[in-house]
């Protein structure tokens, strides 16, 4: 069997260096904000190239963070609008309606699954106060566009990561293409911690200070509280894991590189619609998806062949319980994508016979 993806192998190379990370933490007796996180924090936003990260519970709270911070700062309130991807996971959602803004659902592009900038111009109303571009499947969205129409309009842009640590756009990377990101390290993704976490960038100052204290409790200083804060902090465990994971993360992404590669090389199947990297982009492949008509027939002769796949993702989140008052909403291409797409296993780990097999399974379909 060709598990869809198989964690404890992804994550064997660093078994030594993370078990030393994990006793240098419960040997130091202090758990929570202290210096791993500071350290991490330092190393993700060079990484990113950003002046700030700041660490916190999961990508959930990340996003939240970033729309809770910006209330704080008057720089939006209830009722404002966001234009967000109508088809993403819905955790980009929550992020915006949590806070009592109205996410705003604009059609994706079919070549690129990401946010479509022609559709977001069409969407600006007085009360749209950001543009929430979700980087999918790994692959940047068009943020040289989205940048032009933001600053057209007086906007902010805010960047979903969770799924493209280490993507580029124009030579710069995810995180610092627009005013604040954030990115999950969620075990399954491509920098994934062993339970959740999350962090922010940004080059904003008065940002990154907002939700520093708006992470713990809303205190400024210990027992006085500048908001009505939350527990959101990513702790010391996972943050020494993510130090050490983090160095590996270029190679890790250049093997998915190959793999998907030898995908878009290989498969050549008319009923199966390869996914496509745009000009300028550096795409990391945390999902590698592709679109089938007969998608639920693919999925089962895959298991057939003993591969694993998954579906990302089964129903969009207008057409969710939580989100019926948006039922109504005609988002034909959002709806087509949801019935279409399979994901194929692609992850560092999976071995060139294993490749080879997924390509010829899905070359016999
Ligand atoms: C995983 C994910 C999130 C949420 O991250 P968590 O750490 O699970 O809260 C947000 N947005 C996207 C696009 C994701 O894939």
């Amino acid at each position: 069997m060709i598990a869809f993806l198989d964690l404890a192998s992804i994550n064997a190379p660093y078994m030594e260096e993370m078990k030393e990370a994990a006793n240098r933490v419960i040997e130091s007796g202090w758990y929570i904000l202290g210096k791993e996180v500071g350290a991490f924090e330092s190393q993700f936003a060079e990484y990113c190239g950003v002046k700030h990260a700041i660490g916190v519970a999961s990508g959930l709270d990340a996003l939240h963070l970033i729309f809770r911070g910006y209330k704080e700062m008057g720089v939006m309130k209830e009722g404002d609008e966001v234009i967000v991807p109508a088809n993403t996971y819905i955790a980009s959602i929550l992020a915006v309606s949590e806070n009592g803004l109205v996410p705003v659902f604009t059609e994706p592009s079919l070549e690129s699954y990401n946010i479509d900038p022609d559709q977001i111009e069409l969407k600006i109303t007085p009360k749209t106060k950001a543009i929430l571009a979700v980087h999918l499947y790994g692959q940047s969205a068009d943020m040289r566009r989205i940048n032009a129409i933001a600053a057209k309009h007086g906007l902010k842009v805010i960047e979903d990561g969770a799924q493209a640590h280490g993507a580029m756009h124009h030579g710069k990377r995810v995180g610092a293409l627009g005013d604040a990101a954030g990115f999950s390290f969620y075990p399954g993704k491509n920098l994934g911690a062993l339970g959740d976490g999350g962090a922010v960038t940004t080059d904003d100052d008065l940002l990154s200070e907002t939700i520093c204290t708006l992470r713990n409790y809303g205190s400024e200083k210990k027992y006085h509280n500048l908001y009505k804060g939350v527990n959101s902090r990513l702790d010391e465990l996972q943050a020494a894991v993510l130090s050490v994971k983090l160095p590996y993360l270029d190679a890790a992404n250049a093997r998915r590189h190959e793999i998907a590669r030898r995908y878009l090389d290989e498969v050549d199947n008319p009923r199966i619609i390869l996914p496509e990297v745009m000009p300028d982009n550096r795409h990391v492949w945390h999902l590698f998806v592709v679109r089938c008509r007969e998608r639920e027939v693919l999925q089962r002769y895959l298991a057939e062949q003993e591969i694993g796949t998954m579906i990302h993702y089964p129903i969009p989140p207008h057409k969710q319980r939580a989100y019926r008052e948006y039922a109504k909403l005609s988002l034909p291409l959002t709806e087509q994508i949801h019935e279409e797409v399979l994901s194929i296993p692609l992850h560092e780990r999976l071995t060139q016979e294993e490749v080879t097999r997924i390509v010829a399974a899905l070359n016999s379909f």
